[in-house]
């Protein structure tokens, strides 16, 4: 779904509720400056300030955390900044940081801080495994505790499962033995304890990579078991342009024959065949428009189960083996992505997310019992333009350049770094532009008929402006022309030497091509904002793990729920690793729940 622009940073803008949000940075900075202040302290006033997001929609409690730095200091809270407050204005607080809205998903929390009144649950059901969101992750996991024999409940709080991927990323699994692509453990390892710069939890990642092989083996199964010509294959990648990792961990997807289906994104094939298997299993009971509301535990602390609330209102559920919180990431609660995630990831984007399920339900109720999370700011998955525009796929045709006319990024690297660098590049609000040239269209039109249609159109649109001279383009992009055609002129000067090169940015321009041949064209280009990947910590079991680094008994996550992958921005060149952690865990998480250890 795509929704309009977000709004700039603006401090005038910001709401009454955003304005208290501004607490989060004084405990955070009491929390770095204050030795007097504990992490526990810290984290519980962070996680007491998330439960007020996700309850009310503001930052009601936010006083909580100030209470929790006075007390852990010993002294009433100063501001120790006036002046800095005084230069940005009082909504920046102790830290000159300044916000971004987010207004583009906007979906029904199901997660509720305040115990629900026993008079209130209607009734309660039991199983073996209870699974709190049935999209990737949660279906996995319950497929595989029901195909073990468990009786599983999956509530959906949705009509229906969120679905919206591609690929799936793993290591040593049969479809890569069957054609000798393997990735290595250890390389895959530090691959993605480097993306992370080595913030990654090695227990998770190392959990995620030994355990993925038999985890896509079985969704494979899965889908294969449904008879409706879908299955997984191991992709085999060329090595890079851009000097980063190539891990060999993708496996796409085969859509039946016969079938005509332009579109990258397949994993609606995989999702049909995957209910289609999950009907055949009568101790499945999936329950849509259910929202997993809060959990409940015993005496000694165990997850014992949940409250849900469907349209007749609250019952609780009773899971004697596990309780797994499947619930996605949070990009449809705009409270939390304002808190966690960095404006600057999110300021300009486009939501690209078919589905308001995801609001942080998994990440709440685990913060209300006790849970460790990933610590802020949070990590999104981010594209550049994916637009099925063709005009768009002469994106890496030429060079990208920001409102002064200068380039400011190797347009070859992987989706989210280049897409770091145009939302730095579009601080203020300010276009970022690809620019390409007749040559280009012509050498693509032949595969790309609609091509020159879709020029016309996004020129249409305001988003594509066009010249007969890089000087007349400037113009037209209000872009300094002088500017412009000085970095074009070095950038095609690359191409003179014998072997070109980018003597600016050092992007592989063997297959590129200099902007010579009039018309020349810019695109306006947004990134898109697609999930966020931060959340509960977790173990090599997908066991749920407290403050002090211990499980808490009964309670696993996964996917978008679960943390301990990712840190700065996820890393779309180490394929398809936010799906693979999905079944991953779930599957993992069913396993270890079932032993009962
Ligand atoms: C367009 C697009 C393409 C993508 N392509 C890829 C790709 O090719 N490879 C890749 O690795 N990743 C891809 N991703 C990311 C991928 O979609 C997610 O990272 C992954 O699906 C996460 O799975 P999950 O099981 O954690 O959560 P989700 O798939 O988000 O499922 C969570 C489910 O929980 C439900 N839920 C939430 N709260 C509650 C509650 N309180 N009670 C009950 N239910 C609840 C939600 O409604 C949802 O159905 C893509 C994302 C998008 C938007």
């Amino acid at each position: 779904m795509r929704g309009s622009r977000s709004g700039r940073y603006d401090n005038a803008a910001v709401r009454a509720g955003e304005r208290k949000g501004c607490f989060m940075a004084q405990a955070m900075n009491s929390a770095q400056t204050s030795k007097g202040m504990s992490r526990r302290a810290f984290l519980s006033a962070a996680g007491l300030m998330g439960l007020a997001v996700g309850a009310t929609g503001t930052f009601a409690a936010s006083n909580v955390s100030v209470a929790h730095a006075e007390e852990a200091t010993g002294a009433p809270a100063t501001n120790p900044n006036a002046a800095c407050m005084e230069t940005f204005g009082k909504d920046t607080a102790y830290l000159p940081v300044k916000k971004a809205q987010w207004t583009q998903l906007n979906g029904p929390i199901g997660f509720e801080a305040d115990p629900v009144d026993k008079s209130k649950i209607a009734r309660t059901d039991t199983c073996d495994f209870l699974v709190i969101g049935v999209g990737l992750g949660g279906m996995v996991a319950g497929l595989h505790a029901a195909d073990e024999g468990a009786n599983v409940i999956g509530i959906e709080k949705m009509n229906q499962g969120r679905m919206a991927w591609e690929s799936v990323g793993g290591y040593n699994t049969k479809l890569q033995q069957e054609i000798d692509n393997v990735p290595d453990p250890a390389e895959y390892m530090e691959a993605i304890m480097r993306a992370s710069m080595w913030r990654a939890r090695a227990d998770a990642v190392w959990g995620f990579i030994q355990g993925s092989g038999a985890a896509i083996d079985f969704l494979n199964d899965m889908v294969v078991k449904a008879g409706k010509g879908v299955s997984y294959f191991s992709t085999e990648q060329a090595p890079a342009a851009n000097k980063m990792d190539v891990i060999q961990a993708e496996h796409k997807i085969n859509i039946p024959e016969g079938v005509k289906w332009t579109s990258w994104l397949k994993g609606g094939f995989v999702w049909d065949s995957l209910l289609e298997t999950a009907s055949t299993y009568p101790n499945f009971d999936i329950r849509y428009n259910t929202a997993g509301v809060q959990l409940t535990k015993d005496a000694s602390g165990r997850i014992t189960g949940a409250i849900a609330k469907d349209a007749d209102g609250y019952y609780a559920i009773e899971a004697s083996k596990g309780v797994l919180l499947a619930t996605g990431g949070y990009e449809a609660n705009p409270a939390l992505m304002q808190a966690w995630v960095r404006p600057e990831d999110y300021h300009t984007a486009e939501a690209l997310a078919p589905c308001l399920g995801p609001t942080g339900d998994g990440h709440m109720m685990g913060l209300a019992v006790g849970a460790a999370m990933d610590p802020v700011p949070h990590c999104v998955m981010s594209f550049r333009s994916v637009s099925q525009v063709q005009a768009n796929k002469c994106l890496s045709a030429g060079i990208w350049v920001n409102h002064q006319g200068r380039r400011f990024v190797n347009e070859g690297l992987p989706f989210n770094y280049a897409a770091n660098a145009v939302n730095i590049a579009r601080i203020g609000g300010h276009p970022v532009w690809f620019l390409f040239d007749e040559g280009a269209v012509e050498a693509r039109s032949e595969a790309m008929p609609t091509l020159r249609d879709d020029i016309v159109a996004m020129e249409a649109d305001g988003n594509m402006v066009q010249g007969d001279t890089i000087e007349e383009l400037a113009a037209a992009m209000k872009v300094d022309p002088a500017e412009l055609a000085a970095t074009v002129e070095a950038y095609n000067g690359y191409f003179d030497a014998e072997e070109p090169r980018d003597l600016q940015f050092n992007r592989n321009i063997s297959k590129a091509a200099p902007l010579a041949k009039g018309p020349f064209y810019a695109g306006k280009h947004t990134n898109q904002l697609l999930v966020t990947v931060s959340g509960l910590i977790i173990n090599e079991n997908a066991q749920v793990l407290d403050e002090n680094d211990d499980p808490i008994e009964g309670l696993y996550a996964t996917g978008n729920a679960s943390g301990g992958l990712f840190s700065d921005a996820y890393p779309r060149h180490l394929p398809a690793t936010s799906t693979g952690r999905a079944v991953t865990f779930g599957y993992v998480a069913a396993t270890h729940a079932l032993k009962g250890e």
